[in-house]
């Protein structure tokens, strides 16, 4: 029998406010001297109150307005109770059964390139837990991040592959940073992913009555590790007639695989229940609206690429090379727009800005322009010399042109530096592409 994977992803995303989620203390706790950042509230002290943060609200809603959600007008907050030394009130406050935005999706690109919808669940707002620290026999408390917002974002079973999984993760960190709501360093944990994976024969319709949760996952390749591991491991024990249950396991990074870490409780172990010390969160009563939100967001990274396509003729993979960061798309336009005024035009700036890799902490955009211009007086404008360039290029890269005849067309940009290495810069790069895709056809 045939499976496939069925795949949902939450994603956790520490938001860089100024003060915690429910009270003043300050969230900019990385690397500070342990449990200075507290008071009453985030040390979970009978009686103290929590009051909402604004700004924490706001970027949740960045967030699920660029993942296409639907904003509630009434939200509310609820309190999940479990027991663990990190959680000082014994629940964390989240939401539940009115998360502030719901029903969203987000477009990525599958193992075969083929492009795949993922319906997005919800966006909602929460708080962090402390940090606990286990060493020589003890365990040690921090609640500096204790009540740091948190945005959790959690999928549909939409994923069927790995390579979904991981435009999506790669997709969100670069929208919490276009939208500047976090770092999003998985590293240092501000962003947490979390996979629930499951198997089913291929055709089948209803999803699996069992899901596994994978945690410990602390960078995008141990995650594609794990998802591929526990596909495997789960496929192995369907057909030696297992049946698979409830768990959640983690990731160990030594052995390669996957290990039991606890079976799965349900939700209605946390007894969730209304948080009585909070109002409803009516957005409304925010002092801003959702329009003016909108309004202040930046160009998704995603559209800006498709207009860079669609506006400037780039290829595909430059768009997307180029939109990487706000800062280098930024720099990109501006280079644009020096070059308008001097009839250099944007693919030329495209390609100059890839191909010399352009430090753009230390270069202005301007004189990315004067580079080019210099540079264009002594160009390689004979054919023929081209065309034996492009010829040698391609019989001394073997590996690049077999990489790119299987589908990985950015290579070429490569080879193009390899011709303007050998020439010293003196061939147009548009021309030697052009040159080359023809060859490579
Ligand atoms: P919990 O609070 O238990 O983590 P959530 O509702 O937050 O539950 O998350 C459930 C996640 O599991 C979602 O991402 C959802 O898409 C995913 N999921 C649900 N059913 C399956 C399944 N059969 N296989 C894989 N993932 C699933
Ligand atoms: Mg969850
Ligand atoms: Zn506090």
């Amino acid at each position: 029998m045939n499976y496939e994977p069925v795949i949902g992803l939450e994603v956790h995303v520490e938001l860089n406010t100024k003060s915690k989620m429910f009270c003043r203390c300050s969230a900019d706790y990385f690397g500070k001297e342990p449990n200075t950042h507290t008071c009453p509230v985030c040390l979970g002290l009978p009686g103290a109150l929590p009051y909402i943060n604004k700004a924490a609200i706001e970027d949740c809603i960045k967030i699920g307005l660029a993942l296409n959600c639907t904003v509630s007008e009434r939200s509310s907050f609820e309190r999940k109770n479990y027991f663990y030394p990190d959680l000082p009130k014994g629940y964390q406050i989240s939401q539940y059964r009115w998360p502030l935005c719901v029903g969203g999706r987000l477009q990525v690109t599958g193992d075969r390139g083929q492009d795949v919808t993922i319906r997005i669940n919800r966006a909602h707002q929460e708080e962090d837990t402390g940090k606990l620290t286990h060493s020589e026999g003890v365990t040690l408390i921090d609640f500096n991040r204790s009540g740091v917002p948190l945005v959790e974002i959690v999928t549909e079973p939409d994923f069927t592959d790995t390579a979904q999984v991981r435009d999506y993760a790669k997709k969100l960190q670069q929208l919490f940073r276009y939208l500047g709501v976090s770092n999003a360093d998985m590293e240092r944990g501000d962003m947490r992913l979390e996979a629930n994976v499951s198997v089913r024969p291929v055709g089948q319709k209803e999803l699996p009555n069992y899901r596994v949760e994978l945690k410990n996952i602390n960078s995008f390749r141990f995650m594609v590790a794990a998802i591929e591991h526990e596909i495997k491991r789960q496929i192995a024990a369907l057909e030696k007639g297992e049946k698979l249950s409830q768990e959640t396991r983690g990731w160990n990074e030594d052995k390669k695989s996957t290990f039991l870490q606890r079976s799965k409780e349900e939700a209605h172990d946390y007894r969730y229940f209304p948080e009585p010390d909070l109002p409803e969160l009516k957005v409304d009563r925010l002092q801003v609206t959702v329009d003016s939100i909108k309004k202040s967001m930046p160009e998704l990274p995603w559209d800006k690429s498709k207009r860079f396509v669609e506006e400037l003729k780039l290829t595909e993979a430059q768009a997307k090379m180029l939109s990487e960061t706000k800062e280098l798309a930024n720099f990109f336009e501006e280079a644009v727009k020096a070059g308008n005024q001097q009839e250099v035009n944007a693919i030329t700036v495209a390609n100059y800005i890839i191909n010399q890799k352009v430090d753009i902490k230390t270069v202005k955009p301007s004189e990315v322009i004067e580079k080019i211009k210099s540079k264009s007086a002594g160009l390689i404008s004979d054919a023929r010399e081209l065309e034996k360039l492009a010829q040698e290029a391609i019989e001394e890269n073997p590996q690049m042109v077999e990489a790119y005849k299987k589908g990985k067309v950015t290579v070429i940009q490569a080879m193009i530096g390899s011709v303007m290495k050998k020439t010293g810069g003196k061939v147009n790069p548009n021309k030697i592409r052009e040159i080359l895709e023809e060859k490579l056809r």
